[in-house]
Parts: C-alpha cells; sequence; structure tokens
C-alpha cells in the first residue's frame, strides 16, 4: 500500500503525508467502509460479534486516516492541504449522515438488543444503547412523513445557523470609530493605536481607526481611559445584529432567532420530546429540565451576596455611579492595586521544563503511570517531542505528542485530538495516542520557553484531557476516552487537573526561575492563587444569567407565543443582574453559542463541569490531594471509563453522592448568600 494515509504502521509517518494523498485515501476508504456497511447490514441473524464488532473497527478505521489529515491542517497548514481537507469534509458528512440514518442498521441493533442483551457486558450493552439512542436521536425510526419534515427542519436550521453568523459578522465588520483627538486613546496600548494609525492612513483619512473585532473590545472595555469611547463600544457591541444601537435594523437577527427557536420546538416534537431542552438533554449528564433550572438557580442564590458586595466595592473603589461600561475598566485597576503580580512578570519562574516534569510527577504520583521521552518517532515539525505513558508496572499504556509553540501556519489555542484510539477487538488491538497542542511562545536568546500561568494553567487543562484519552480502559472505540461522554461532563477530567496548577504543593515543584532555579517566592505565590477568586461573584452571575436565558427560551417556546425572547431576557435579568444594563442591551442578537454553535440548551455545561470537577477535586482536598486510594477511584470510576456509562453513576461512584455546588463555591471564595465574605 504507497498512500501512507492507508498504512497501519503503529503511528502516522507524518514526513511521508502529503496533499495529493489526502483525497485518494479518503475515497477509496469510504467506498469500500461503505460495500462493508452493506454486508453488516445485509447480515439474517445479527450479533454483536458479527455487526457491532466490525462497525466499531470501520470507526477506528476512519480516523485513523483522518485524525493525521485534520491535524496537519490545524498544525501545518498550506493552501493545498487545506483544499484536499475541504474537498473531503462533506464526503465525510454525507458518509456519518447515511451511517446515523441507516434503517437496517437500526433494526439490526436493536435486534442485538433485544436477543443477546441479557448476554452482553455491561459496557457492550452501553455501546449498544448508545448507538440505538443516536440513531432514533437522528430521526431514523420515524414513519416518512415525519422522517422528511425531520429532515428539512434540519436542513432550514443550518441555513438559519449559518444566516445568524453572517449577520453578526457582517455588522461587526459594519462599524469602526474614527478618532481624531489622541486624548481618546489614553490608556490602550502601543501595538493597537499603531494599527488604527495605519488604517486610518490606508484609507487617507486623519487620526486612528478602530474596528470591532473583539480583540480591540476588550482592550477598549478594560483599558481605554474614556468613557465616552467605551461607551460607544459597548453600544456598538452589544447591539450587534439588531434593531437598536448605529447599525440598528441592517442585519437585524431577531426574526431569524425566532425561526430558529420555531425549527428546534418542531425537530424536538417531531421526535415526541415536549420541548428543545428535553430533547438536548437525551445525550447529557442532566437528565431533567428541572434539574438544570434548580442547579443554575441555586448557584445564583449562593452567588448574588458576593456579587452585591463585590459591585458595590468596585464603586467604592472608582467613587461613583459605575456603567456597564465602565466596569470591565475600574475591575482591571482594582486588580492590579490588590494583587501586584502580572503574567508578564511570573513568566522568568516557569520555564517549559521544569513545569513539563513538575506535571508529569502530578500524573505519575496520582496514577501510578511513569511518562517517559522517546526520541525517533515520526513528527511534522522538529520541535514536536513525543512521550510514552506506561503503567508502574512498566505496561504500556499509550503516548502523546506535544506540539508547544506558536508558529506560522499553525491555529491558535491549544487542544487535546485524538491521533489513535483505543481498541481491543477480534479484529486486533491498539493503543490510544494524544495530540496535545499550544501555542507558547519560542525559547531563544539562550533561554527556554517561559509560560506564564496562564499558560500554565492551559497545559494542566489540556493533559487532563489527553489522560481521559490515555488511561482508558474501554475497548471498543465509539466509547474510549472521550467519546461518548456526555457532553457536560467531558470538561470534568480537564478542569479537575487544573486544580493542580493552583496548589502550593504543585507550584513549588513546577516553578523555577531560568537563571537561579529559586521557586515562586512564597508572597508572589499567594498574591497569584489570591487572584482565581476575584470577582468570582461577578462573573458567576454572568454565566448564570447566559445559562438561565438558554435554557429558559428552549424550554419555554411555544407555537402560540412564539420565544419570547427579550421577554426571558428581563424575566432572568430581573433575578439574576447585579450590574446595570441598559434597556438597548441587545446581546441575544450575537449569541453564536447558542444561536449558531453547539451550545443550544447547553451553556449551563460551563458550570455543571465546573461544579464536578471542583467537587472532585475537594474529595482529594479531604484526603489530601495525593492521596492514592482517592486517585484510584477517581482513575477507575471516571477517567478509565470513558463513555461506557452513565456519567452520574460513575461520579456518584467516585464521590459516595450526587455532586454538590459547594465546593466551586468554596474555590471561589463564595461561601453561601448573604454572609460577610
Ligand atoms: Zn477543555
Amino acid at each position: 500500500m504507497d498512500n501512507p494515509l492507508l498504512g497501519r504502521d503503529s503511528l502516522p509517518q507524518f514526513a511521508r503525508i502529503r496533499a495529493e494523498h489526502v483525497e485518494p485515501a479518503v475515497r477509496e476508504l469510504l467506498a469500500a467502509n461503505r460495500v462493508r456497511i452493506g454486508e453488516l447490514a445485509a447480515l439474517a441473524a445479527p450479533t454483536f460479534a458479527t455487526v457491532v464488532e466490525p462497525i466499531e473497527e470501520l470507526h477506528h478505521g476512519i480516523a485513523r486516516t483522518w485524525s493525521p489529515v485534520s491535524h496537519l491542517n490545524a498544525v501545518l497548514n498550506s493552501e493545498a492541504l487545506r483544499a484536499a481537507y475541504n474537498v473531503c469534509l462533506p464526503l465525510l458528512s454525507a458518509y456519518q449522515t447515511d451511517l446515523a440514518q441507516s434503517e437496517p442498521l437500526y433494526r439490526a441493533y436493536r435486534t442485538i438488543a433485544e436477543q443477546q442483551g441479557a448476554a452482553l457486558a455491561p459496557v457492550q450493552r452501553q455501546l449498544i444503547e448508545h448507538a440505538v439512542r443516536d440513531f432514533r436521536l437522528t430521526g431514523v425510526g420515524l414513519p416518512p412523513r415525519r422522517k422528511e419534515r425531520f429532515k428539512t427542519a434540519m436542513l432550514e436550521l443550518a441555513q438559519l445557523q449559518a444566516r445568524f453568523e453572517e449577520n453578526v459578522l457582517d455588522a461587526t465588520n459594519a462599524w469602526s470609530r474614527h478618532v481624531t483627538d489622541r486624548h481618546e486613546l489614553r490608556g490602550l496600548n502601543e501595538m493597537l493605536s499603531e494599527q488604527a494609525r495605519r488604517r486610518a492612513e490606508e484609507q487617507q483619512s486623519p487620526g486612528w481607526i478602530l474596528r470591532l473585532d473583539q480583540p480591540t473590545y476588550v482592550a477598549v472595555m478594560t483599558d481605554a481611559e474614556s468613557g465616552e469611547l467605551r461607551r460607544a463600544f459597548y453600544e456598538a457591541w452589544t447591539t450587534r445584529a439588531s434593531d437598536r444601537g448605529p447599525t440598528a435594523g441592517r442585519w437585524d437577527n431577531s426574526a431569524v432567532m425566532e425561526e430558529i427557536l420555531r425549527r428546534r420546538h418542531e425537530v424536538a416534537q417531531l421526535l415526541d420530546y415536549p420541548n428543545y431542552s428535553q430533547y438536548a438533554l437525551a445525550t447529557r449528564m442532566a437528565h431533567s429540565v428541572d434539574e438544570v433550572l434548580s442547579f443554575l438557580h441555586e448557584l445564583a442564590a449562593a452567588a448574588r451576596g458576593a456579587a452585591q458586595r463585590e459591585f458595590a466595592e468596585l464603586e467604592a473603589f472608582a467613587e461613583r455611579k459605575l456603567a456597564a461600561w465602565d466596569i470591565g475598566f475600574y475591575a482591571e485597576r482594582l486588580q492590579r492595586e490588590r494583587f501586584r503580580v502580572s503574567q508578564e512578570e511570573l513568566r522568568p519562574y516557569f520555564p517549559l521544563p521544569k513545569v513539563l516534569s513538575g506535571l508529569f510527577e502530578v500524573a505519575e504520583r496520582l496514577f501510578g503511570v511513569r511518562i517517559q521521552e522517546r526520541a525517533g518517532a515520526p513528527v511534522w515539525h522538529p520541535d514536536v517531542r513525543f512521550f510514552e505513558i506506561a503503567s508502574s508496572r512498566g505496561e504500556p499504556l499509550g503516548s502523546f505528542y506535544l506540539d508547544a509553540y506558536a508558529r506560522p501556519n499553525k491555529r491558535s489555542g491549544a487542544w487535546m485530538d485524538e491521533c489513535i484510539g483505543r481498541k481491543r477487538l477480534a479484529s486486533g488491538a491498539a493503543l490510544p495516542v494524544a495530540y496535545l497542542v499550544c501555542n507558547f511562545l519560542l525559547p531563544g536568546g539562550g533561554r527556554p520557553a517561559l509560560l506564564t500561568h496562564d499558560d500554565v494553567v492551559t497545559l494542566f487543562h489540556e493533559f487532563g484531557h489527553g489522560l481521559h484519552h490515555l488511561l482508558t480502559r474501554v475497548d471498543y472505540p465509539s466509547i474510549a476516552g472521550i467519546n461518548g461522554v456526555a457532553w457536560d461532563a467531558v470538561e470534568l477530567p480537564s478542569q479537575f487537573l487544573e486544580n493542580y496548577a493552583w496548589h502550593p504543593q504543585v507550584l513549588q515543584r513546577i516553578s523555577g526561575h531560568f537563571d537561579s532555579g529559586a521557586p515562586l517566592p512564597a508572597d508572589q505565590q499567594q498574591r497569584l492563587i489570591a487572584t482565581r477568586s476575584f470577582h468570582a461573584g461577578l462573573s458567576m452571575m454572568r454565566q448564570l444569567e447566559f445559562a438561565l436565558f438558554d435554557f429558559r427560551i428552549h424550554t419555554e417556546y411555544s407555537p402560540e407565543h412564539g420565544g419570547r425572547i427579550l421577554e426571558i431576557l428581563r424575566e432572568v435579568r430581573s433575578e439574576v443582574a447585579v450590574v446595570p444594563v441598559p434597556e438597548w442591551n441587545r446581546f441575544p442578537n450575537s449569541f453564536g453559542h447558542i444561536f449558531a454553535g453547539g451550545y443550544a440548551a447547553g451553556y449551563y455545561s460551563y458550570k455543571w463541569a465546573e461544579v464536578l470537577a471542583a467537587d472532585a477535586f475537594a474529595a482529594f482536598e479531604e484526603r489530601g490531594v495525593f492521596d492514592g486510594a482517592t486517585a484510584q477511584r477517581f482513575l477507575e470510576a471516571i477517567l478509565s471509563s470513558g463513555g461506557s456509562r452513565d456519567a452520574l453513576e460513575a461520579f456518584i461512584e467516585f464521590r459516595g453522592r450526587r455532586p454538590d455546588v459547594r465546593a466551586l463555591l468554596k474555590q471561589h471564595g463564595i461561601d453561601g448568600a448573604g454572609e460577610p465574605a
């Protein structure tokens, strides 16, 4: 076999992969898979061994071919590769849709569940249950007329969501601020005003032109001393794509939002769910609408007092009443004055080699694993490093790549992704391999790469996802590692591990000045740890406002009354808003997470997973953060079980009870309602 994307070596041969390999490999694989799926679906007496295992093998094969492609597209982008990637996207999506809507396969899985169910292992039963559920959620079992309507509604939804995004983008691009008085730029960093000056020059205008992109908006809100400039940006930003503000009515998303809610409601009803929230919960850890709402209300009740105190304190600091566009600015000043710690000053204390060895030590102490670098593995860039992870007895468990530094043609941000998934099937076995990707500053001038503490937290976060993938003991690809894990629980291991990056014992081990080797001085360490709970109440209430709004509009939609979007927003605000919000604020009209992205009826997940992570970490704090028995339970119940069991059951097995929000409140210094901080 000459196409490296179809080879099944133990690791991808990155150096041999060329853009021209992509499309032929994908076409060949998909064609072969379709033939195979046809054969499997036609079997007269389907069993787990004759249908499910082979389908799992096909999943594995697709990932083996496609994962290196999408990875290279993200970290070593080129025009040729991007073109090949884009040609293949619709091919893969059509394949996935056909598979998800295959009636013969759906029947086969149900037959296996009915006839073999009792004889199967729990993991196998869970796999089939998941698969049958997912078939059902794509409308496969509906009578023809409803099925047709389901497909049309999904298609219309995709188009409406794209329209929503376009309107936001166009409204954002349409506005800019032309500044002619230098004083108005006071407080903004040099780079930003230099860009603004060049932009004005290009347009042959005097002065400066500031655009409404996100980095500029954030910089203006936190740094600009001119209240007038902040107000102008705030108004433009929070009225984008609406009936208010400087571009009022030109890209108004109001009707689009109404249509989106209507289609989502219809999709849910076609599958016999009373509303879209219930439909969305079918695949989540939270099981009912009430459970989510009371979760959010409980947090709001607990955090309101702290948020009110923080806001009163901020107004006292500013010595005046604050408007919505003043808050970021004064919060930044208060934080600087109080903590006297800056991310840039921390860099010399966090050289990457020191942080990595400290991080590995945490994983080794907790889970009894051994992590070792191995030279000579095929990589896609000379800076990439390769590590193997083994059990304390030396049994190999998996391996991972670390691509740490920013460079051109690499996507920004940080992430963990699956390179190879674990499997143990009749057709063969494979150990998991992960990509850990970050965008840290390069080493240089004889120094190692130096991280900010934000970077350190990011690295711990992604490594937490990595452990979830690498320490899995599940043999079936569709529910191994992070696959098939409820979407509101998938951030549990990553946010859990973040806690270690804030712990004094760990900070001692991962810090060491690159010159002297001295760990972070105790007073600086304390101030750093204290920043973690700065304005925790205010930011919690803000997140809760978004989450409650999202969940209520997706629960309360009715064909007679429509979405009642602004009405519900007002109700939510009267319940949870602590800071003043102008009547003309129209943030829902640009709330892409829920109207265009994957967070519909799911914005609560951010807080949900945070609570799980904080509560899990509290179990460690009770017995010592490196307590072996607690770590073993965490490994067995949660980290190694992937999607093979219900997320709530797994959590209860680990914690001995349901999740409790108090751990998160305590972590943020919010110890219950009304009490003085
Ligand atoms: Zn994450």
